[in-house]
């Protein structure tokens, strides 16, 4: 019974490639690819010889019984483009039907963008949400977006250069102007964090066209400060006024007075204060 291996490949910088994955790649008998054309590449610069057949989305369920069957006679490797398989890439259905079939399933970890773009980002990393690709149409993305909008969690999502400036508009208009990060060719040549407010970062797209990957990291919702209880508000500043002028010795109805001038409230209201504060003190004396 063979182990079937989901192995991370680099997203950009061709070092990114763990130890065990390539040894892995080595010695399993199959490695089964998104583009064996793109894998190829990356075998090359580690002399991999393994042999390699296509497992991509349109392909996935014809590829299914061959894979088993590989399974059954060793130990294969699922690689996609660049990144962790399975994560907006093939590889789910694969994992399912190993996993129904009895054979093991070993995660070989590595790189994924949105994970590279998340640890960089400065926003909460405590809590967060993958969201994927945002729908490719307005009335659908605008829709979708609301549906998270009181998530309090941090959310990431994948948008291609060409859609850049209509997501970030609705984003603004959807969940306000709040804190994102930008991440671009993440461990490439021109990496690079676009980092502030919606807005600024906004502004920054369009005075620099995007081109390239993209990750978007946007701080979640939080709610908006309680409004302040004005009652509450004037009392405790009171209270406080009374405490100082008693410890200077001003009598009572002096006091009142003084203080309920300052803050614009009724004399009586004020007295009304003093007599609890001193009934308080009485009582813890
Ligand atoms: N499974 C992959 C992973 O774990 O990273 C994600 C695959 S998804 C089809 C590809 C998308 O990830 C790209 O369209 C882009 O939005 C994002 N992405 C991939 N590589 C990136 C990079 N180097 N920098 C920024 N974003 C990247």
């Amino acid at each position: 019974m063979g182990t079937l291996y989901v192995i991370a490949t680099p997203i950009g910088n061709l070092e990114d490639l763990t130890l065990r994955a390539i040894r892995l790649l080595r010695e399993v008998q199959l490695i089964a690819a998104e583009d064996t054309r793109h894998t190829r590449r990356l075998l090359q610069r580690y002399e991999i010889t393994t042999r390699t057949v296509s497992y991509h989305e349109h392909n996935k369920l014809a590829r299914r019984e061959l894979l088993l069957q590989a399974l059954s006679e060793g130990d294969i490797a699922l690689v996609s483009d660049a990144g962790t398989p399975a994560i907006n890439d093939p590889g789910y259905e694969l994992v399912v039907a190993a996993i129904e079939a009895g054979f093991a399933v070993s995660p070989v970890p590595g790189p994924s963008a949105p994970l590279a773009a998340l640890v960089a980002s400065g926003l909460p990393t405590a809590q967060w949400t993958y969201l994927g690709f945002l729908p490719s149409k307005r009335t659908e993305r605008r829709a979708f977006l609301g549906e998270y909008a009181r998530l309090a969690t941090t959310l990431l999502c994948f948008e291609t250069p060409h859609r850049l400036a209509d997501a970030l508009a609705d984003i603004q208009q959807a969940w306000g102007d709040r804190r994102i990060c930008v991440a671009r060719e993440l461990t490439k040549l021109h990496e690079e964090f676009v980092r502030g407010q919606v807005s600024d970062v906004i502004a920054h797209f369009a005075a620099h066209p995007p081109r390239g990957e993209f990750v978007l990291v946007i701080e979640g919702y939080s709610a908006p400060p309680a409004p302040s209880d004005p009652q509450a508000d004037w009392q405790a500043l009171a209270r406080s006024r009374l405490h100082a002028l008693q410890a200077a010795g001003i009598a009572g109805g002096a006091a009142a007075k003084q203080v309920a001038k300052e803050l614009g409230v009724g004399r009586g209201d004020v007295y009304g204060l003093w007599v609890a504060l001193n009934d308080e003190q009485t009582t813890t004396e």
